[in-house]
């Protein structure tokens, strides 16, 4: 029988300090299993600005089961995932971050439970390591704000690390959606799943390439994708506070009438009108935000733009004048 073929994808933004240890560590764990099934790597280089992508082309180069993705700019953690999925040969696609924070040695773990029939098998972070109390304190808040607010059940603290069987895959494939919360989207294809419990580790090396800005966009794709609670929100709030202002009506229509009017009708009104507005701009704001998406999603713009895809079997002769002085200069192990 023919083996089967893992794909492992990798997404990479300026990950020059962890970029070779991270191709090492994954060619160990998967080489150690190669009478078991073949591999293909595929790196994303997300427009990173230093030198990842000399560092894997020229691992590239060398490893005819590596190809690497160079997106013309960088476009986001979430849609290189995407690209590097679209791209997968595997009979099952393998996502795990560059810098070694998940640890590559569970995906053979996730091989065996797919290979007795899960089709989703995700790493489940039972502590995270080296992480600040912030990020902590605030993923684990997401995630279960996220599921109150979601029909789909979007699994606790798990990440992108995760092992896909090929069914899966092709259902992703036919998933256009431009703004994309990719845990969410695999929530929501189904199939039989099933979590693997795992210690997040502190970073190889480098800084996080997710600051807040990124985290918080990620959660609000998360929730507007995936529910439409807010607008219900908005909604409820509005007839409450038509209700409210309907009672204070009549209590001054009585006040009038029985000459009661106090001070109190009066002062103070500035500011509830302050606030009313506020909450106007605010369910505006969210409503805005749907809309966005919407535009974004009629627009209808390709997810990602490939500069090109290089691997050893690609025709492309030997590396350019400029590429040659900087391998040069990059000690290779
Ligand atoms: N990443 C990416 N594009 C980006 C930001 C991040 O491809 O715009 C990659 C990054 O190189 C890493 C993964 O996404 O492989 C996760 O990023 P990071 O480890 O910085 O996130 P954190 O673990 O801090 O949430
Ligand atoms: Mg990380």
């Amino acid at each position: 029988m023919k083996k089967p073929l893992i794909s492992v994808v990798v997404p990479m933004y300026n990950e020059s300090e962890v970029a070779q240890s991270c191709y090492q560590r994954l060619k160990e764990v998967m080489t150690a299993h190669e009478m078991e099934y073949e591999h293909e790597l595929i790196f994303v280089n997300d427009g990173s600005v230093d030198d990842t992508l000399l560092i894997i082309k020229a691992l590239a180069e060398k490893d005819e089961r590596l190809r690497v993705i160079n997106f013309a700019r960088n476009f986001g953690h979430q849609i290189a995932v995407t690209a590097g999925i679209h791209r997968a040969h595997g009979n099952a696609v393998a996502v795990i971050d560059a810098d070694l924070q998940d640890p590559p040695e569970l995906i053979p773990d996730m091989i065996n439970e797919w290979k007795q029939g899960y089709h989703v098998i995700y790493g489940q972070r039972e502590k995270r390591e080296g992480e600040t109390w912030f990020k902590q304190t605030t993923a684990k808040a997401f995630y279960r704000i996220l599921n109150r607010m979601t029909e789909v059940v979007i699994p606790m603290d798990t990440g992108d690390f995760r092992l896909m069987d090929r069914k899966v895959v092709d259902v992703f494939k036919s998933m256009p959606e431009q703004s994309r919360f990719i845990r969410g989207m695999v929530s929501w294809i189904g199939f039989k799943q099933k979590a693997l419990p795992y210690e997040r580790k502190e970073r190889f090396a480098g800084e996080s390439k997710y600051p807040l800005g990124k985290m918080l966009k990620l959660a609000a794709d998360g929730i507007l994708a995936f529910s439409g609670k807010p607008v219900e929100w908005i909604r409820n709030s509005g007839f409450i506070i038509t209700g409210i202002g309907k009672i204070m009506f009549f209590i001054w229509i009585v006040a009038f009438i029985t000459g009661h009017q106090t001070k109190l009708f009066y002062t103070g009104w500035q500011s509830v009108l302050g606030i009313l507005m506020g909450i106007q701009l605010l369910a505006i704001g969210v409503l805005g935000e749907y809309l966005l998406r919407v535009y974004d999603e009629v627009r209808n713009r390709p997810l990602y733009v490939i500069e090109e895809e290089i691997s050893a079997k690609s025709k492309r002769t030997g590396p350019r004048d400029w590429e040659k002085e900087t391998f040069g200069k990059l000690k290779l192990k």
